[in-house]
């Protein structure tokens, strides 16, 4: 039995999404600039996507760029604003657990003359608003908290940061990349002026994404050599693409009308996990956590073995994210979170999706003692505490 539980790193495309971008690989092969009838035809399917998009986060049309990828939507949220309100300050405030895209386009800004400031978390991963208020100067020019993080699935208090920031009258960016299409998102409702998506955590093709970008915000863009997204993102669309992205966020609005119902799962794995072996903890927020994550850290094991020990039963899992499971560096966001280096490296995240199944859970439940056992026994660690916990 395969069972793929790493869902925060990529979703599978759905059958549907497929289905709706395969003409525009073929049939209808237009630049969406042209003005002839393939042009027509592309410029039509680009604008109906953009109406679906904006539809699935409370936005309007006019207002959602598309971008390459959650990683460009965060880098032009954050450079396209600050480069252009220069005269008004030099000021940003973000939090010391985003995804490598924000904090690293942060400390390039650093580079350029940008103060940050990187906002701590709680044990849970929680951002503080107090924190955020009291950070605020005359010189801030942009606040960005993530909705949600993706490693331990903790979800911020982000109507009341941007209620905040609002007031105060700072632009408000939030990278919602793990949140569009798992948990109801609405732009009005989080004072966003900004906001971060990505095709491909919501069961659409890779290599797309956008940026919500308010009426009367001003983004430079970071591409030059073309007018296309109104000027905010130069370069030809990736017409299906975009496509798969509008149908992703049509089918991820139905979804959450239904009632998603991955809670229930994610607390029996959770419980399962708990139960199955001692020394374990679970990482992120009892309760505000995306309806998917699980993520827990290990005493006396290293991830990256519980990581291959599972794959080689045929679960798919990561310790860490994805992006930064190449380098041996203990998480960011776990040491942020008060965690010892030692309990950081033995992180399990298991992220689940809209068909994974109670059968699945329940082979994970089951296989994972035995991973844990088998690692315990061999571990200097556990062997230097003379205990071999399973
Ligand atoms: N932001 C968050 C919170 C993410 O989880 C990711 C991807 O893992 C990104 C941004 C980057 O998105 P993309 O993979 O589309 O570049």
């Amino acid at each position: 039995m395969k069972v793929y539980l790493d869902h925060a790193a990529t979703t599978p495309c759905d059958e549907r999404v497929i289905a709706a971008t395969q003409p525009f690989f073929g049939r209808y092969y237009g630049n969406a600039s042209s003005q002839h009838w393939q042009g027509e035809v592309a410029r039509a399917a680009v604008e109906a996507a953009r109406g679906q998009v904006a539809d699935l986060i409370g936005a309007n049309a006019k207002e959602i760029v598309f971008t390459s990828s959650g990683t460009e939507a965060n880098n032009a949220a954050l450079k396209g604003v600050v480069w252009g309100r220069r005269d008004k300050g030099n000021h940003i405030i973000t939090s010391a657990i985003e995804h490598h895209s924000v904090l690293e386009t942060a400390k390039f800004l650093e580079k350029e003359g940008f103060e940050v400031t990187y906002l701590p978390v709680d044990e849970y991963g929680m951002v503080s608003p107090k924190d955020v208020e009291k950070a605020i100067t005359e010189r801030t020019v942009l606040v960005s908290v993530m909705h949600a993080n993706n490693e331990v699935g903790t979800i911020q208090p982000i109507e009341e940061i941007g209620r905040l920031t609002r007031a105060r009258k700072v632009y408000f960016h939030t990278d919602a990349v793990q949140t569009v299409g798992s948990v109801p998102v609405d732009v009005e409702k989080f004072s966003a002026d900004l906001l971060s998506l990505s095709a491909h955590k919501l069961y659409g093709p890779k290599g797309v994404g956008a940026l919500y970008v308010r009426k009367g915000v001003f983004l430079q863009s970071l591409l030059h050599g073309g007018d296309q997204e109104g000027g905010r993102r130069a370069g030809t669309e990736n017409v299906a693409g975009i496509v798969g992205l509008g149908e992703a966020a049509r089918l991820a609005l139905q979804w959450l009308k239904e009632g998603a119902h991955l809670e229930a799962l994610r607390d029996r794995l959770i419980k399962g996990i708990l139960s199955g072996a001692s020394g374990i903890k679970l990482n992120g927020h009892p309760v505000r956590r995306l309806p998917g994550n699980v993520n827990v850290s290990v005493e006396y094991i290293e991830g990256e073995s519980m990581v291959l020990h599972l794959d080689a039963a045929g679960i798919a899992a990561s310790s860490g994210s994805a992006c930064s499971s190449t380098d041996l560096k203990p998480s960011h966001v776990l040491l942020a979170m008060g965690l010892s280096h030692e309990l950081a490296h033995g992180s399990l995240r298991l992220s689940l999706g809209k068909d994974t199944s109670e059968a699945e859970i329940d082979r994970v439940i089951t296989v994972l003692p035995g991973v844990i056992g088998k690692l315990r026994a061999m571990s200097p660690l556990a062997a230097k505490k003379e205990v071999v916990r399973v």
